[in-house]
C-alpha cells in the first residue's frame, strides 16, 4: 500500500513539473517566432495620446488606440553622435542596429565608412523571413535604416541597389524616389554593388527597378496584383499605384477607394511572410512626421490612427499565436512640438471641432496654388476656408487678430515664391509650406487647444511599447539604441 502511494506521489511530481516547464517554456522560456516592430516617424507621446483622445470624443469613452492596450511600456533617449535633435537616418540607424551615428547616415557608424549589421539582417542570417514595410518611399530613411549601409540619407539611387542585394522577402511602399540613377550618387558603391570594374565612371546606370527585377523581386505595381499576391509569393516588391508628394502613399485623410493603405501592405506582409521557421517585419507610420512638421493636427491624427490600424492587423496574428509572437511598436523622435494645450484656449480643450479639417495640408495648398493662378479674392478664399476648415462658420467665427492674420498669410501666398522674401518672421509664422494653408490649419488647431512649437524635430524621450513573448525587456528607461539590442536579446539571438 506505501509503495503505491510513493508510486503516485512520484508520479504526479513527474506530471505537475512537465506541466510547469512546458507553461514556462511556451511563455516566459520562449523565443518569439514572428517579431513585429512598428516605427512612427515623428510620433511622440502626445501624437499617440491626441489621436486616442479623438477617437473617444468621435466614437465614445470606451474606444482606444489598440497600442494602448499593451501590457509593457518603457521610455527611451533619441540623441545621436552630432545632435542633441536627431534626425530620421541615425533615429533609424540606431533602431535597426543598436549604435549611435551621425545626422543623416544610414546603416554607418558615425566615421560613414563602417557598415553596422542590422537585426534585420542578423534574424535574415537566424532563418527569419524579412518584411519592410513603410508609407513613404521604400528607399526614406527609416526603411533604409534596415537594409542599406550608405553615408548619406540622400544617396537614394544607391538605397534603392542595397535594397535588392538584401535578399529580404517582402518591401512594400510609395515608390523609389531615384530609381534611375540621378540625384546623389556614391559611384564607387554602385560599381560594388553591381560588379563592374573600377575607374570609370558609370555610364548607362541600370534603373535599380530592372536590377531589382534581375535580382528575382517580383515587382507589384497595380491593386489588383497586389491582391493576388498569395503565400509562397517570396521577393515581392510593392509600390503604390497612387502616390502622393516625395513617392509617398496618400495621407489617410486624403486616401479615396482602392488607395494602397498602411494596414493594407501590413496584413499582405502577414500572410506572405508567415512560415514555419518564422518572420521579422518594421512597419513604418512615415508620414505621422511629414503632417507635424506641417503643423497639421488632424492629419496627424489620422496618420496615427492608421498606423494604429496596421498594429491591429499585428494583434489579429498575435492572438492565433499568443505563445510565439512579439509586438513593439516605437518612435525615431518626435517631430513639431506638439502640445495638448495653447494660450489662448487656457485650461480648454476643444479637439471635436478639428473634424471640419476635410483634407490634408497638402492637398489644401493645391487649392491655394489655384487662388493665386485665378487671382481669387481674400474674400471668396475665406468661403472655401470655411467649407472645408469649418473657420468662420456659427460657433468656430474668427476674432479679429485671427482674421488679421490668415489675410496677411493670403498676401504672402498670392506672391509666387520666388518672387516674395521670406525673412525671420515669415518663417517663424509659416515654416515649410504654403504661407496662408499653414495659418488656417494653425488656427484651426489653436482654436482647438492644440500648438506647435517648432517644424523640426524635438528631443522629447519616446515610449516603446510592447506586448507578447519577451515584451517585459521593454520595461524601464533606456536609450534608443537598447530597442534592437532588446530585440535581439528577446529572439535569443545572443
Ligand atoms: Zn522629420
Amino acid at each position: 500500500m506505501k509503495r503505491t502511494y510513493k508510486i503516485l506521489l512520484v508520479a504526479l511530481v513527474v506530471i505537475f513539473t512537465g506541466i510547469y516547464i512546458t507553461k514556462q517554456n511556451s511563455k516566459e522560456g520562449k523565443h518569439p517566432k514572428y517579431i513585429f516592430y512598428f516605427i512612427g516617424d515623428g510620433f511622440g507621446v502626445t501624437q499617440a495620446e491626441l489621436a486616442n483622445h479623438y477617437l473617444k470624443i468621435t466614437q465614445g469613452d470606451t474606444a482606444s488606440l489598440n497600442m494602448y492596450k499593451f501590457p509593457d511600456l518603457g521610455l527611451y533617449e533619441t540623441h545621436c553622435t552630432n545632435r542633441y535633435i536627431t534626425g530620421s537616418a541615425a533615429a533609424g540607424t540606431a533602431l535597426s542596429t543598436g549604435h549611435k551615428t551621425s545626422v543623416n547616415t544610414i546603416g554607418m557608424a558615425s566615421d560613414k565608412k563602417t557598415p553596422l549589421k542590422t537585426i534585420a539582417e542578423k534574424l535574415r542570417d537566424n532563418g527569419f523571413k524579412i518584411g519592410i514595410v513603410t508609407s513613404v518611399s521604400v528607399d526614406h530613411a527609416t526603411p533604409a535604416a534596415f537594409y542599406a549601409h550608405q553615408p548619406s540619407r540622400q544617396m537614394y539611387y544607391n538605397i534603392s541597389l542595397d535594397m535588392s542585394k538584401s535578399e529580404f522577402n517582402y518591401f512594400g511602399g510609395g515608390g523609389f524616389l531615384h530609381p534611375n540613377g540621378d540625384g546623389k550618387i556614391n559611384e564607387d558603391d554602385v560599381r560594388a554593388n553591381l560588379g563592374l570594374s573600377a575607374g570609370n565612371e558609370v555610364k548607362d546606370k541600370p534603373s535599380s527597378i530592372s536590377v531589382a527585377k534581375k535580382r528575382g523581386y517580383k515587382v507589384v505595381k497595380t491593386k489588383s496584383e497586389f491582391n493576388s499576391l498569395k503565400k509562397g509569393d517570396d521577393k515581392v516588391l510593392v509600390f503604390a499605384p497612387r502616390c502622393a508628394g516625395g513617392k509617398s502613399l496618400l495621407y489617410t485623410i486624403d486616401q479615396e477607394e482602392g488607395d494602397l493603405s498602411l494596414p493594407e501592405l501590413t496584413q499582405k506582409g502577414i500572410e506572405l511572410l508567415d512560415n514555419s521557421t518564422g518572420f521579422f517585419m518594421m512597419v513604418e507610420g512615415g508620414k505621422i512626421d511629414w503632417a507635424c512638421h506641417a503643423n497639421d493636427a488632424l492629419t496627424t491624427i489620422h496618420e496615427v490612427l492608421q498606423f494604429d490600424a496596421s498594429i491591429k492587423k499585428a494583434i489579429e496574428f498575435y492572438k492565433k499565436h499568443p505563445d510565439e509572437t512579439l509586438i513593439i511598436v516605437c518612435g525615431d523622435h518626435e517631430t513639431g512640438g506638439l502640445t495638448l494645450g495653447y494660450a489662448g484656449t487656457h485650461y480648454e480643450s476643444y479637439h471635436h471641432i478639428l473634424k471640419n479639417q476635410k483634407m490634408s495640408y497638402e492637398m489644401y495648398a493645391k487649392k491655394v496654388a489655384l487662388f493665386r493662378k485665378n487671382n481669387t479674392s481674400f474674400s471668396k478664399a475665406m468661403e472655401n476656408v470655411e467649407k472645408n476648415f469649418g473657420l468662420g462658420k456659427k460657433g468656430l467665427e474668427l476674432t479679429k487678430l485671427e482674421m488679421q492674420n490668415l489675410k496677411e498669410a493670403y498676401r504672402m501666398s498670392m506672391i509666387p515664391r520666388n518672387k516674395r522674401i521670406e525673412d525671420e518672421a515669415f518663417f517663424l509664422k509659416y515654416g515649410y509650406e504654403d504661407p496662408f494653408t499653414t495659418m488656417v490649419v494653425k488656427t484651426l488647431d489653436h482654436k482647438a487647444g492644440i500648438s506647435w512649437t517648432t517644424y523640426s524635430h524635438t528631443a522629447s524621450p519616446l515610449p516603446a511599447r510592447a506586448t507578447g513573448v519577451g515584451s517585459r525587456y521593454f520595461r524601464g528607461f533606456f536609450d534608443n539604441t537598447d530597442v534592437p539590442k532588446k530585440i535581439e536579446k528577446a529572439a535569443g539571438l545572443k
